[in-house]
């Protein structure tokens, strides 16, 4: 990871922006005065068109079913594209910073279009980071590009490992809320949707919170870990800390810890990943310091789904592409009431038992996730 010193961004552009990340970050900029030229925002049209009204930026892009709800309403000065090509075209308008906020796999091309074009990206996007980690370090080696992390784990590495020297690291300790199961019930078999998306410390989109209900969010977030850090995957661990006030811990060889500790609001790191090595002040109240902090280890036979994502970080290659997939198609599945929640796991490693031992590489990328969704789409639940 590049961590260069450099003055926080003018302008960004903004991928997702009608998100959770999105919004966040447009909150960011309103605090900071970051300018944002590009907005891309999927199908809401109505966020779209008053994010456009506000920010007046150079470039909007949605969906193409939508192109007429938000067409006659942008402001003047702003040219309106849609679809995959669109999301290329803003990812590559002139800014100093590029915040990659689009979930899952399609999230990819505009993430990598960035980082080719030389961008400093700041990353939330991380299924990209897990499909295709080596690809990316690879073009923004290429382009002097920086990637920053969002994810507020990683970003919470990225804050303690400032000054460290790499052979001083021990390993990276990842912190999960544990999600809304936690507790109870013993048995997932029959949770519900509605009750895997009441996650109990953030507000986050619906496929980030159905991985945080099986834990295979922390999964996704070992292999983000592994990749963005270059660091073994045995020197990632994993604890429960309910309280999500402490977002990540780096041991080192002499024994000392540096955690970094935080409100559980993306704000700060979507703030960080932006302005880094910077600190401006913002509105965040301070974080109260009493009370009870609880750290312990995670439950994996409930939550089988974050072994599935070490096994595939060790078969390496096509394999995490192969998992991402897998999953995105079992949260898709469940959510729509087609498949039990204790299915997610089940579906991981059956398509993970298929994944081909093949080196990574952007056409076998595509063909690997197009595979797995094959594999994925055609299990069927037992029982
Ligand atoms: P979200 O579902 O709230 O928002 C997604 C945004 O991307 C929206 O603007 C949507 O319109 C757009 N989008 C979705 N699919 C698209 C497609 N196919 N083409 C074009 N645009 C599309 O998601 P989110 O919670 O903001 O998560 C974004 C990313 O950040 C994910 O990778 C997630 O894992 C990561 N992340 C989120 C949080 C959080 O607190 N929300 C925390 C850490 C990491
Ligand atoms: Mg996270």
């Amino acid at each position: 990871m590049q961590r260069t010193a450099s003055s926080p961004p003018k302008s960004i552009v903004l991928l997702g922006s009608t998100g959770s990340i999105g919004t966040q970050t447009l909150d960011v900029a309103r605090w900071q005065g970051y300018r944002p030229v590009a907005l891309t925002g999927g199908s809401n049209a109505d966020a779209l068109v008053a994010q456009a009204a506000e920010f007046r930026p150079e470039l909007v892009v949605c969906d193409p079913a939508v192109v007429d709800r938000v067409k006659p309403h942008l402001p003047s000065g702003t040219r309106l594209a849609s679809g995959p090509e669109g999301l290329v075209e803003a990812a590559v308008v002139e800014a100093d910073a590029v915040v990659a906020a689009i979930p899952g796999f399609h999230g990819l091309e505009p993430t990598a279009a960035a980082l080719r074009a030389g961008r400093h990206v700041a990353l939330a996007n991380k299924e990209a980071m897990v499909v295709a980690g080596p690809l990316m370090w690879e073009l923004a080696g290429a382009s002097g590009a920086r990637i920053t992390p969002v994810d507020s784990e990683h970003s919470a590495l990225f804050q303690a490992l400032v000054g460290e020297p790499r052979e001083s690291v021990r390993s990276l300790v990842l912190t999960a809320s544990g999600g809304p199961f936690r507790e109870g019930p013993d048995d997932l078999d029959s949770v519900t949707p509605e009750q895997a998306l009441r996650h109990p410390n953030w507000s986050m989109g619906r496929k980030v919170t159905i991985d945080s209900a099986t834990l295979f969010n922390k999964g996704l977030e070992v292999l983000e870990a592994h990749f963005l850090f270059d660091l073994p995957l045995s020197s990632v661990e994993v604890v429960i800390h309910p309280q999500s006030l402490v977002h990540g811990l780096v041991r080192f060889h002499d024994g000392s810890i540096k955690a970094q500790i935080g409100p559980h609001d993306m704000r700060l790191p979507i703030q960080y990943a932006l302005a880094a090595p910077h600190r401006p002040p913002n509105p965040l109240a301070p974080l109260p310091l009493e009370g009870r902090w609880d750290f312990a280890a995670p439950d994996l036979e409930r939550f089988p789904s974050l072994q599935s994502a070490y096994r595939a970080g060790e078969a390496g290659g096509v394999a995490p592409a192969y998992l991402n997939a897998a999953d995105e198609i079992a949260v898709a599945r469940f959510l729509a009431g087609r498949m039990r929640f204790t299915d997610i796991p089940r579906l991981l490693e059956h398509v993970l038992e298929r994944a081909p031992d093949e080196a990574l590489g952007w056409d076998a990328l595509s063909a690997a996730d197009r595979e797995a969704r094959a594999v994925a789409g055609s299990w069927r639940p037992t029982g």
